[in-house]
């Protein structure tokens, strides 16, 4: 079989012989994999042309729908993945983390889309930032879809998720991907691949695919590219000084190797159950994936003084791990990818031995299920000890990446912290402790060297997700050697493919250019009242100026007593009189704001259909009894939810004094039907 490339529209073979892809257990040939002869610079043309103009006619909600059905559409896709899976080593639990957690990311991703961006095609970044004293010249920050290809370079052990995870962001940004799997595994990604293109679910040129080496691509990215590489350091560091990439300033987003540490804290002595957690997550780190995980713990930070309970727990819990072919019933650890990453592996051990003692696990005998030794290319969990950590050095630089970790012991906090940050940048650490101010202390020493720590005692253990699982949501990267990149991050992720304009100009000219009405912009009489206008012929800056009222004792007690907020500022001259910001009784801020909308509501049924919540609420000088308010309410910002029937409108609402000063602004955010009369509920 050869694992075909999927290249301007069409399913290719590359010529020669290819390179060959073996079964992780049995070492049988399962595909071939050549690029050779495919025109590169063609590819990247028509991700721009085709892929990148499809997608960016395409507004963040329908870029978001697409992620949904593609995610629905692998998920029907599931069992086909999770057979070929086993050839690539995982058992099945190694593939759920593959092939489940990369379908999750991208419905994650459809969410963050459908929820967190709105129904356009680029996005306002913050506030307008006022840039003169008259307020006539003002900035606003846009993110707008880079215009070239985003060329994915990925490890091999996660051939589903290191896809995906990528392809999400990049697609709801406008991106369109050129995914290139590391070739050991690449002809899973293949299969997830062929399923995506038949499903005609991607614009065509969204997606592409290069089995075999990504030859003389590099040579042909323009500054609208991005290259989002996760490999080894050594491949990184060759790839991002690649003269393309520096002439053309190619964004180079590097997810690298990486030593991770957990630190069991001094509090979590033998007999509470954050020392059984750490034991119970190292082991798990160890052996998932055959440890061929980026984030695996690769240090295990252990108190001096319970060291010997320590090993003597992970011992018993790693007797425990049975390691065969991935098929068979009872098996907990399959091989790993393949013989030269056997090699790779043992290698590194080597290394680590100069240093540490070999405490658990035996290279030359070790029991296998159902599978053979000559074949496969197994390596059983090794568990090492290095007594002198702070003196060691490969303990703190060699990325065993099989199923290898090794216990540290360190004397107290300081130094735990200390031999933590040795390994320059890591993607990520985990703290067992139930102390939350010794976890603070390790939290806050690990930060500027660490993507993401996990602190995990009894309360959280129950739903954590572990120490090894990058989350989408959540970043994914690290610093220095871990490569320096960030991935996922909800919206961050996204933000990743898109170039960030700052624009200047008037207040109209900014109203105009972000689809937002800015502050200073003209405010227009649409001759009625704005919540009369359905959300289709609303215009930005339509503004309703209410009468005024004034503000009484009564009104106060009033509200008082309505709430229950008899807060002495409000209830009491002689006290308020003393606070200093009042100088006396003052009204209720949420008065104002209840009062402000009495004031502007059109209480007759109609388009606007609710209030969801404010936004940047500021209560910017008191209101004292006698005083006079009154409101303005202008349409600041629209986002169509088009499948639901009607759309977002934000208003920019300025609550003022009989002196034209501001006391209370915010955004009364609404949604608001496309039809004068909404059709779910009929007419009046
Ligand atoms: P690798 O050898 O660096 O390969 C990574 C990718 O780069 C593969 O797709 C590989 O393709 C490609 N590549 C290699 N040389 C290249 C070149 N000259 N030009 C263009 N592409 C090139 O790493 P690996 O062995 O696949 O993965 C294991 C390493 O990745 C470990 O060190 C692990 O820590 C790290 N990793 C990091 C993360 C993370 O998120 N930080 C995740 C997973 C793994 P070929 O396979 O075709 O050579």
């Amino acid at each position: 079989m050869i694992s075909q490339s999927y290249i301007s529209g069409q399913w290719r073979s590359g010529g020669g012989g290819g390179v060959a892809m073996r079964d992780a257990t049995s070492g049988e040939l399962v595909a071939t994999a050549s690029s050779d002869g495919i025109d590169f610079r063609g590819a990247l043309e028509y991700a721009r042309e085709a892929g990148g103009a499809a997608l960016r006619e395409l507004t963040f909600h329908q870029r978001a729908a697409l992620l949904r059905a593609l995610a629905k559409r692998l998920v029907e896709c599931k069992e086909e993945f999770y057979q070929l899976s086993f050839r690539t080593g995982a058992t099945q639990g190694d593939a759920a983390i593959d092939i489940d957690g990369g379908i999750g990311t991208v419905f994650s991703f459809a969410g963050f889309g459908a929820r967190g961006l709105p129904h356009s095609r680029f996005l306002v970044d913050g506030a307008v930032e006022g840039l003169s004293k008259g307020g006539s010249f003002v900035g606003q920050h846009l993110y707008v879809s880079r215009e070239g290809a985003a060329v994915h370079i990925n490890a091999f052990n996660f051939p589903i998720w290191g896809m995906l995870e990528k392809l999400a962001p990049a697609i709801l940004a406008g991106m369109p991907v050129i995914v290139k799997p590391a070739t050991a595994t690449a002809y899973l990604t293949e299969l997830a691949v062929r399923r995506i293109i038949d499903s005609k679910i991607l614009p065509e040129g969204a997606l592409q695919l290069v089995c075999g080496s990504i030859g003389d691509l590099f040579e042909h990215l323009n500054c609208q590219d991005i290259v989002s590489f996760t490999g080894s350091a050594s491949t990184a560091a060759r790839l991002r000084t690649h003269p393309a990439i520096i002439r053309q300033a190619v964004p180079f987003i590097a997810e690298t190797d990486s030593l991770n540490c957990s630190i069991l804290g001094s509090d979590a002595v033998p007999g509470t159950p954050e020392f059984d957690l750490f034991v119970a997550e190292v082991i798990r780190e160890m052996t998932v994936k055959a440890g061929q995980k980026c984030t695996a713990i690769r240090k295990a930070l252990v108190p001096t003084r319970v060291a010997g309970e320590v090993l003597a727990a992970m011992h018993a819990a790693l007797s425990k791990i049975v390691v065969g072919d991935p098929r068979a019933a009872g098996v907990s650890m399959g091989p790993l990818v393949s013989q030269e990453q056997r090699t790779d592996v043992l290698k590194s051990v080597a290394r680590l031995r100069s240093e540490a003692r070999l405490v658990a696990g035996d290279l030359e005998h070790f029991d296998l299920k159902d599978a053979d030794r000559d074949r496969g290319a197994f390596v059983p969990p090794l568990l090492l000890l290095c007594n002198d950590a702070k003196s060691a050095s490969a303990v703190h630089e060699v990325e065993a990446f099989g199923p290898v970790a090794t216990v540290l012991a360190y004397n107290d906090t300081v130094e735990a912290i200390a031999l933590a940050r040795r390994s320059g940048g890591s993607l990520a650490a985990s703290v067992f402790s139930a102390d939350d101010s010794l976890a603070t202390r390790i939290v806050l020493g690990l930060a500027p060297y660490h993507g993401r720590i996990l602190v995990v005692n009894r309360s959280c253990a129950k739903e954590s997700t572990g120490h090894g699982s990058p989350l989408a949501p959540l970043i994914h990267g690290g610093p220095g050697r871990a490569g320096g990149g960030e991935e996922m991050g909800g919206i961050r992720g996204v933000l990743h493919y898109m170039q960030r304009t700052a624009v200047q100009g008037s207040p109209d000219t900014i109203t105009a250019v972000s689809g937002r009405w800015a502050r200073g912009a003209r405010q227009l009489d649409p001759g009625r009242h704005p919540f009369r206008i359905p959300f289709n012929e609303l215009k930005l800056g339509d503004t309703c100026k209410s009468a005024d009222r004034e503000v009484t004792i009564a009104d106060i007690e009033a509200f008082a007593a309505l709430t229950g907020d008899n807060f002495y500022a409000h209830m009491s001259e002689a006290e308020a009189a003393r606070n200093p910001l009042f100088g006396g009784r003052v009204a209720h801020g949420y008065f104002l704001i209840s009062a402000a909308a009495g004031l502007f509501v059109d209480p007759d049924y109609g388009p606007v259909l609710g209030n969801y919540g404010l936004d940047e609420l500021r209560f910017v000088k008191p209101v004292k009894p006698g005083d006079r308010i009154k409101v303005r309410l202008t349409c600041a910002a629209k986002s169509l939810r088009a499948d639901k029937g009607w759309g977002e409108v934000a208003w920019d609402t300025e609550i003022s004094n009989q002196n034209e000063e501001t006391v209370a602004s915010y955004q009364v955010l609404t949604m608001v039907s496309i039809h004068a009369v909404p059709d779910s509920v009929g007419g009046k």
